[in-house]
């Protein structure tokens, strides 16, 4: 793994959000982006090197209403960047995490993404991602 490359943090409602955060940051999200198999809409802020992930549900069966619903807004989940997601996610899978997605799928941002299950993370939600380079 790299670096940290974003904090996710679930939020009620992205619009209104991006108006907290953009305050707090000074500037507007540089993006906002629908993940319709995930049933979220995102925005991304850049903090200096950093990144911060708003997600909003969509569908009221998806992972971020579940989150609100049972453990209200906040942070969410904690994304690292790497190389090679495919060998870091049979890295992981030996050494006994539970990967919630064994193929790595298309997320926000232009990112394969995959997911460790907080049970073996500490109650931490941990995102795998590799930048789509085309
Ligand atoms: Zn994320």
């Amino acid at each position: 793994m790299k670096k940290i490359e974003h904090i996710g943090i679930a939020v009620k409602d992205l619009e209104a959000s991006n108006e907290v955060y953009a305050k707090l940051f000074g500037k507007q999200a540089y993006k906002t982006e629908a993940v319709e198999s995930e049933g979220v809409k995102t925005s991304f802020f850049k903090v200096g090197k950093n990144k911060i992930e708003l997600l909003e549900a969509t569908k009221e069966d998806s992972p971020i209403a579940k989150f609100i619903n049972k453990r209200g807004e906040g942070i969410h989940h904690i994304a690292f960047d790497v190389t090679d997601i495919e060998a870091e996610i049979k890295r992981l899978k030996k050494e006994g995490f539970i990967v919630l997605n064994d193929k790595p799928k298309k997320g926000a941002d232009n990112k394969l993404v995959a997911f460790l299950h907080p049970k073996t993370t500490n109650g931490v939600l941990i995102e795998l991602c590799q930048e789509i380079v085309s």
